[in-house]
């Protein structure tokens, strides 16, 4: 009897050791919890927090993206947009940490308090493609590679084949428009784990064109400073050209600086706060940016000012 219960519970601790693991080395929390976790930013920062499930995934998960802005009517809102797990087992923990690390820089005078003042937005989706994340796996319930299935304008191809990708491509698209008029500067999609940070094109090794080109790598930059890692295009780092990614998608639609960023193995989150100051350093590089276009629209819309300079 004793033989057997010995037998059993050794049997039981392999069945756990064979769990499915997630490729990021980080098994994360159960989607529920994560669900859970956004409602609670809601009601910690009720007048900032907007949860707006967009959609159902194939097994008809809620698919969940959060908006923080402030309630104001501004004709065009520079907005960033971060997601993560599109592949469900690249799971950093850093798409779930970031949104209540930048919501308490808002309390205190900096550039993201300036940027939500003026306007700005972030959108954050936590988990892109929950049933891929539930089960630890690369594609989603269909077996489809999500970051394969987004439009690409350049060569006619053709994605939006699955309802993770296709709902929330409609969604951004709506706001884009009134009354949100989301204007998308930087977008983001967490993966692991390479330990670079990615810039358009996936798809070909033509060169992006100036100043865009400059302007991606200014940023990555930035991020090579504060995260210790190496930038370039996915062709340049991985050596492979894919169709239908994110990044390929959110510039040429949005023309936004578009990045992959590829988390390090199981410990990229002990890099959370040099994330924050990389976000902060994105943050200001905008402001900065709007300021200047803003001045020299003022100088053409009247010119005479520039006469007394
Ligand atoms: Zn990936």
């Amino acid at each position: 009897m004793r033989f057997l219960f010995t037998f059993l519970s050794l049997f039981i601790s392999i069945q756990l050791l064979a769990s499915p693991e997630s490729d990021s080395g980080i098994f994360g929390p159960t989607y529920k919890n994560i669900l859970n976790e956004t409602e609670k930013w809601a009601n910690e920062y009720p007048e900032l927090v907007q949860i707006i499930d967009y959609g159902k995934s194939v097994k008809g998960r809620p698919l969940r993206m959060v908006l923080v802005m402030k309630q104001m009517h501004v004709k065009s809102r520079p907005a960033f947009l971060m997601s993560g797990s599109t592949h469900g087992n690249e799971f950093l923990a850093i798409e779930t940490s970031l949104p209540l690390k930048l919501l308490e820089k808002q309390r205190i005078p900096g550039a993201v308090k300036n940027f939500l003042d003026h306007g700005g937005v972030f959108v954050f989706i936590p988990i892109l493609n929950p049933d891929g994340y539930e089960s630890r796996e690369r594609e989603n319930a269909n077996g489809i590679d999500l970051n394969r299935d987004w439009d690409l304008a350049e060569t006619g191809f053709k994605g939006f084949t699955q309802p993770e990708t296709q709902q929330l491509a409609e969604y951004l698209e709506k706001l884009t428009q009134p009354p949100f008029n989301l204007n998308f500067k930087v977008t983001v999609d967490y993966h692991c784990c390479v330990g670079a940070i990615l810039y358009p094109w996936s798809y070909t090794k033509k060169k992006l064109p100036e100043p865009d080109l400059s302007h991606h790598i200014e940023l990555a930059e930035i991020a090579k400073k504060f995260l210790s890692i190496d930038y370039g295009t996915t062709g340049e780092i991985l050596g492979y050209y894919p169709q239908g990614t994110t990044k390929d998608y959110y510039y040429s639609k949005y023309n936004s600086l578009t990045y992959t960023y590829e988390g390090r193995y199981q410990e990229e989150n002990k890099y959370l706060e040099s994330h924050v100051k990389w976000w902060e350093a994105i943050v200001s590089d905008t402001l900065k940016r709007i300021t200047l276009a803003s001045e020299r629209l003022t100088l053409l819309n009247f010119p005479f000012l520039v006469s007394f300079f």
